[in-house]
Order: structure tokens, then C-alpha cells, then sequence
């Protein structure tokens, strides 16, 4: 109990430190907390967080962590987008995986940007203000295109994969 106060005051403390609406936080606080990405339109303002993983491994000392670097924008909003890439995805309001189209690389900029790298092995979630545009592949291109599409249209266009056959492979 105690840690979640003290985890909590200090989110409040930095939310207040950064001059922003509470509500902005929100999809930031759901990716810390929760894991994912996430979009939401509150008090007329799309937010989304978009996360990228990356680990770091010592070969000698055979030991390393899993770095997230969430990304929180204001009104995101897509400049480019390239490629098309064929991918399951599993959307949170959804039961089981679709098929999805999304694009391997994505420009996407915002009213403003914010850079939170949550790092396992100091236990530390360090935020700061960015500039725009970012350049996102794979993953987190993946992830800034389904929450886009959250944003645009509310549902996600797919393919349920009881459309896909089994084979048997002789
Ligand atoms: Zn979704």
C-alpha cells in the first residue's frame, strides 16, 4: 500500500512538473502499468502511446534487460507510412487474433511529444518532452498504425482467422 502511494505521488508530482491536463497521461500510465499500446480521445484530444522494446545482453556476463521506450502523443497524426505487411494481431476488446494489413515503417508527429524510457535494471522511468517527427519500423510501427486506426475510425479493419484453412504439409 505504502509503494503505491509513494509510486503514485510521484506520478502525480511529474504530471504536474510537465504542465500538462491530467487526462493527457492516460494511455502512458496504461503502457507503464499494463504493458501495450493504447489510444483514447478525452476532452477532444487524441492520446496514444505507442512502446518499443529493445533488450540489452552481456554475452560475457550472460545477463541483460529489457528496455521500453514508451512514446505519448498529443494528436498524433501520420505523415508517411511504407510498406505492407501481412500480420496477426490481437486488438483488447477482441477474444482471438485477426488478420491485419499494416505498414513496415511509419512517420508520425504530434502537438506534442513525450519520451518515457522505463529501464528493469535501475528501476527507473525516465520522462522528457521531444520533438517531432518520429520514424517508427516494425513493432512500434505496427502498434502506431492499429492505434491510429483506433483514433480515425474506432474499429479495427481485419480478417478473422476462422477464414484461414489448415493444411497438412506432406
Ligand atoms: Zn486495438
Amino acid at each position: 500500500m505504502k509503494k503505491i502511494l509513494k509510486f503514485t505521488i510521484k506520478e502525480r508530482e511529474i504530471i504536474k512538473a510537465l504542465d500538462l491536463p491530467d487526462e493527457v497521461f492516460l494511455p502512458l500510465i496504461f503502457s507503464v502499468r499494463f504493458g501495450g499500446d493504447w489510444s483514447v480521445n478525452k476532452k477532444s484530444k487524441n492520446l496514444m502511446s505507442v512502446k518499443e522494446k529493445i533488450t540489452k545482453y552481456d554475452k560475457e556476463k550472460k545477463i541483460g534487460y529489457t528496455l521500453e521506450t514508451i512514446y505519448l502523443f498529443i494528436n498524433p497524426i501520420l505523415l508517411k507510412e511504407e510498406g505492407k505487411i501481412y500480420r496477426m494481431e490481437k486488438c483488447g476488446n477482441k477474444k482471438e487474433r485477426e488478420l491485419v494489413e499494416r505498414p513496415y515503417s511509419v512517420i508520425v508527429n504530434g502537438d506534442y511529444i513525450l519520451k518515457a524510457v522505463l529501464n528493469p535494471k535501475d528501476m527507473k522511468i525516465a520522462i522528457k518532452h521531444i520533438k517531432g517527427p518520429l520514424t517508427f519500423f516494425g513493432s512500434a510501427a505496427y502498434g502506431s498504425s492499429h492505434e491510429l486506426e483506433h483514433l480515425a475510425n474506432g474499429n479495427i479493419k481485419d480478417i478473422p482467422f476462422w477464414d484461414f484453412e489448415y493444411v497438412l504439409d506432406e
